[in-house]
């Protein structure tokens, strides 16, 4: 019995907790029954768990912290789950982590070391599935891509063999892990990460009328691409429902790591720029870093609060709906003609919640070259991409059509811009050229390193390496 084998938890469909347990970020994937959710807390589980799937034949669903946007880490066989191997311990010059530790809990548990790592801009994203994608947010221009970081991992192998990935023990598979994606090569168990200085940080916010937003959005991508590595900052055009007034609104956040002044006068450039004035700015008081990333994700939340509703007892943050997204990458600012194009795609007419984002990429990220890791996107300067989500649960089990559409409309308008797609944002309608977007030229040597770890495609889902070619 698998259950006898574990030191963590076995949830299984007649078990209580099982309604709970299976649940992913995204609501969507409430109705998936796997057979059963394995909450692993050392590598011996993990094996255990592998061993079991092998034994019985059985699929398995490498899970994180669930919030793959299409689903990749449930199914209808055994989900092995991460999210109790969560330690963070500094280690002389590196940082040693659970695969499964989220943002906020690596943020909280480093602090008083004085040593942080990079995260993404949402509280309860796991390293795990975040590190193997590549990880973005705003440290990627001062200190670049998370997984850039890795300096080695701990992986469970579809065989059964625990190995080291680094640069100097399977180098291979330590090259694919950093940003060829979760869920392929093997389980992460642990990551040893170089780790930043924990700077201190200043968070900003600062919101602009709809009327100007073709001129906020042209102004902002020049702007961030333009400014200093110092800068992290993102832009999200906001439907009525929440803006003030309830008029579409464009928020421009982040954080900055320079000198408070400098960030003044970044700000005050972008008012120039756009040739509008904010409707709001605030700008915070330079912290420790984990204070002002904490603010940034989970607002005045606990930690505990922060987390998803329903895995904390005091957890209250909040699922996503059924959403439908197309995300894509792009290597220059978007001109005013453009900015109008993506948001007329958006469509100011509509009232359904839905979003216009853009994370500002480059500096450091693109000083590294675009075969020395997996992640082959050196050139991206933005991640720009399209969600629209109901809440209406009825709705949702039909997969409603109108989503559908939309999202292939704003996939459209965003083709002519991209240079690639970021495997970690990936469009829920998948496209047949999916592996080519995702890895360039680098998709070779994935499906070797994945021939040569899993030839039998024993880590497999709906975008994974190689698909059947691979496995078969
Ligand atoms: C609201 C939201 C905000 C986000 N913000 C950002 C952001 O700012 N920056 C950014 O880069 N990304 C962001 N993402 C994307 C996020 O990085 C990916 O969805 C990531 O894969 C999630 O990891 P997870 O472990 O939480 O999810 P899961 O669904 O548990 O896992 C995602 C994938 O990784 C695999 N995986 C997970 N853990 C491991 C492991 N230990 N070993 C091997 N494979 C593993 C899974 O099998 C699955 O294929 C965001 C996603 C959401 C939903």
């Amino acid at each position: 019995m698998l259950r006898d084998e574990l030191k963590g938890e076995l949830v299984l469909p007649s078990d209580p907790g099982y309604p709970l347990a299976k649940q992913l970020q995204n609501t969507e994937y409430d109705t998936i029954t796997p057979h059963g959710i394995a909450y692993c807390e050392s590598v011996d589980d993990v094996l255990a768990c592998v061993r079991h799937a092998r034994e019985t034949g059985i699929a398995t669903h490498v899970r994180g912290a669930g919030h793959s946007f299409n689903g990749w880490s449930t199914g209808t066989g055994l989900v092995i789950d991460l999210s109790r191997m969560n330690h963070a311990v500094a280690d002389g010059h590196t940082v040693r982590i659970g695969a499964g530790i989220q943002s906020l809990d690596a943020l909280d548990t480093l602090k008083p070391l004085g040593r942080q790592i990079i995260t993404g801009t949402f509280p309860t994203v796991s390293q795990g599935g975040f590190l193997t994608g590549g990880g973005l947010g705003w440290q990627t221009r001062k200190f670049g891509v998370g997984s850039d970081r890795i300096v080695s991992a701990r992986v469970v192998l579809a065989d059964g063999r625990t190995v080291r990935a680094s640069a100097d023990e399977h180098p291979d598979l330590y090259w694919a892990l950093r940003g060829g994606g979760g869920g392929n090569f093997g389980i992460v168990t642990e990551f040893e990460l170089r780790p930043v200085d924990a700077p201190r940080l200043i968070g900003f916010e600062t919101l602009w009328p709809h009327e100007d937003a073709a001129d906020v959005l042209a102004a902002w991508q020049a702007w961030a691409a333009e400014g200093s590595d110092d800068l992290g900052t993102s832009l999200v055009v906001l439907p009525g429902i929440f803006g003030p007034g309830g008029k579409p609104v464009i928020k421009i956040w982040g954080v900055h790591h320079g000198a408070p002044e400098d960030l003044e006068r970044a700000l005050d450039e972008l008012t120039e720029r756009t040739g509008t004035k904010p409707l709001h700015r605030e700008v915070g008081a330079p912290g420790l870093y984990a204070d002002v990333m904490h603010e940034a994700l989970c607002g005045a939340k606990t930690v505990q609060q922060c987390h998803r509703t329903g895995t904390h007892p005091d957890a209250v943050g909040h699922r996503h709906p059924y959403t439908r997204q197309t995300y894509r990458l792009t290597d220059r600012p978007v001109t005013r003609a453009e900015a109008d194009a993506l948001l007329q795609a958006w469509n100011p007419d509509l009232d359904n919640e839905r979003y216009l984002l853009c994370i500002a990429l480059g500096g450091a990220a693109n000083r590294v070259g675009r075969a020395e890791t997996a992640y082959v996107h050196r050139d991206a300067q933005f991640l720009t991409g399209f969600q629209i989500a109901t809440r209406d649960e009825e709705a949702a089990v039909q997969g409603p059509a109108e989503l559908d559409a939309w999202a292939d409309r704003c996939g459209a308008a965003l083709a002519p811009l991209a240079t690639g797609s970021y495997i970690n944002f990936p469009n829920s309608r998948v496209p047949a050229e999916w592996e080519s977007d995702h890895y360039a030229e680098n998709a070779a040597r994935l499906r070797a390193v994945k021939r040569a770890y899993d030839p039998d495609g024993f880590f497999r889902h709906g975008q994974s390496i190689g698909g059947a070619a691979a496995v078969g």
